[in-house]
């Protein structure tokens, strides 16, 4: 930051100020009436500091308020100009600067990094044609599918309101009555859900996105970020004993790896579906609960992901940072993913409330592409396009909007309704977590999904909770399910809430 140089190298120190530039008498005293005397309404310089120090926190994040960050670049491999027209896409070997931010979910600001959770993985590409966000975590699903159950499923995690701790009972409660969460919670209570380190875990945009090329054809689009580092994960012992020995293990080892001058890389895989077969794919392409299975739709590699220089201040260039899944460039857009659409209302709203009106102005905020908004004032703004109209239309030069550049849309019609997607042949909560357990995790992998699911639903949960829950896991996958009913002693098959 510019105040960090100015005083960096100074053989002799510069007098400090007050924040308004005026030369501040002494670091250490009060003014006071006599050495013992009381203190003076006029010390401004001792008022400011107080004031501004209990001002110096802004909100935490509801979600993912514990994170670490760090920038660098994205440099397309491969030419994806018969996909999509995004202009930092548009040539092989073009780089575009990049935010990225990690975080885990539940914990707070001081939480320990290595708790089991899934871990957010943020990217802000500053693209010539605005801020590009991919607002992914580090597994391709969610555990829910309607943006109506977000706030519930929060709640079911975080600090209950008459003890303020967490509680297993709400978490398998809430889960146990949402059969669409089992295949994320079946990733959650893998190995996957405890990363050794942000650099060994995958990002994936999870979302299904659309891409749209410039002759105007569309295609659905799932993101793929792989480590290059390759994944590894701690066990739930290792995990927990971490949480002891150095609860910022993430962050650490982050800044350190890059300080090292050993940057983090990962490669971008996309998965992308023509258009047409979203219609009668066997599944609905658009649940987030779900992936695309590779072998119906085989990643290819576009791109690479670096991260190659740390923060300098982490308030003003990670905590300050705000991700917003709406910020797409010409090109992107957006799916029939309700989890997607709500996620555009909720991100920049609750920018808005955390750090304030004007949260783009921020440098680390703020596009590297000029800004013509008709938008203005506001909190803290300081930006702005001088004298210059301030409504559209308007007779005297202001911008105009472009509409050649069209949206990136898809046709639908009906009723108004509050109801689960238009079902498709295949869709099921069960087939892809129990995919999971039986084709992709092998017998170690298996093992401590089971046993990790077992300690933590033997902790508080409550025994009908229990039991309904394990009538889930049976219907994922009945060996599954009878070895997690067999660690919780529960005997024999239940009616009890079988859904
Ligand atoms: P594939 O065999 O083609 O792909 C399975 C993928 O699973 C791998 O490519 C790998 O993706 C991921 N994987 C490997 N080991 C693990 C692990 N220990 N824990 C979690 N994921 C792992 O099969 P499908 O595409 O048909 O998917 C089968 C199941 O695999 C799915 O139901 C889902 O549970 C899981 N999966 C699928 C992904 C997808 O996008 N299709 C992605 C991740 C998991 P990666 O390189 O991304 O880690």
């Amino acid at each position: 930051m510019p105040d960090n140089d100015q005083n960096k190298n100074q053989s002799v120190p510069r007098t400090t100020t007050t924040d308004a530039g005026i030369p501040a008498t002494s670091d250490e005293y009060s003014l006071s009436v006599g050495p013992d005397g009381p203190l003076l309404l006029q010390d401004h310089y001792l008022i400011q500091k107080m004031a501004q120090f209990n001002r110096e926190r802004v909100p935490e994040r509801v979600v993912h308020a514990k994170g670490s960050g760090a920038f660098g670049y994205f440099e397309v491999t491969a030419d994806v100009t018969p996909w999509t027209k995004a202009a930092f896409l548009n040539k092989v070997g073009k780089r575009t600067t990049v935010l990225a931010r990690f975080s885990t979910v539940a914990g707070e600001l001081g939480s320990a990094d290595t708790q089991r959770d899934p871990r957010g993985f943020a990217l802000k590409f500053y693209t010539e044609e605005g801020n590009y966000d991919l607002v992914g975590n580090n597994t391709p699903i969610f555990f829910i599918r309607d943006p109506s159950k977000f706030a519930d499923f929060i709640h079911s995690q975080k600090r209950m309101p008459d003890t303020d701790m967490r509680s297993h009972n709400a978490m398998w409660d809430f889960w146990s009555l949402s059969p669409e969460a089992l295949h994320q919670v079946a990733f959650l209570m893998s190995d996957r859900g405890t990363p050794k380190s942000y650099r060994h875990m995958n990002g994936y945009g999870s979302h299904t996105f659309m891409w749209v090329n410039a002759a105007g054809e569309r295609f659905w689009v799932k993101y793929h970020f792989k480590t290059e580092q390759g994944i590894q994960n701690f066990t739930d012992a290792e995990a927990t004993a971490m949480t002891a020995q150095d609860p910022d293990y993430h962050r650490r080892d982050l800044h350190d790896a890059i300080a090292r001058n050993e940057f983090p890389a990962w490669r971008l895989e996309m998965q992308i579906m023509p258009f047409e077969d979203a219609a009668n794919y066997r599944f609905n392409p658009f649940d987030l609960t779900k992936v695309w299975p590779h072998s119906d739709y085989p990643p290819i590699t576009i791109g690479r992901l670096v991260l190659d220089r740390n923060p300098e201040n982490f308030f003003a260039e990670i905590e300050q940072a705000s991700f917003e899944p709406a910020n797409m460039v010409p090109g992107i857009g957006t799916s029939p993913d309700k989890m997607l659409l709500g996620r555009l209302f909720s991100y920049p709203d609750a920018h808005r409330h955390r750090i304030g009106t004007n949260y783009l102005q921020l440098p680390v905020n703020q596009p590297q592409s000029e800004v013509h908004s008709y938008n203005k004032d506001g909190g803290m703004r300081y930006r702005h396009n001088g004298n210059q109209p301030v409504y559209a239309p308007n007779s005297y030069s202001g911008p105009q909007a472009d509409s050649s550049l069209g949206e990136a849309s898809w046709s639908t019609s009906g009723e108004l309704v509050r109801s689960a997607y238009t079902l498709h042949a295949e869709d099921n909560d069960f087939i892809q977590a129990g995919n999971l357990y039986r084709h992709i995790l092998d017998k170690t992998g298996r093992d401590h999904l089971v046993s990790n699911i077992v300690g933590h639903m033997s902790q508080g949960v409550e025994r009908f909770v229990q039991e309904r829950a394990v009538n889930l896991w049976r219907k994922v996958d009945s060996n599954f399910g009878e070895r997690i009913a067999q660690g919780l002693g529960i005997a024999a098959p239940t009616t009890v809430g079988d859904d």
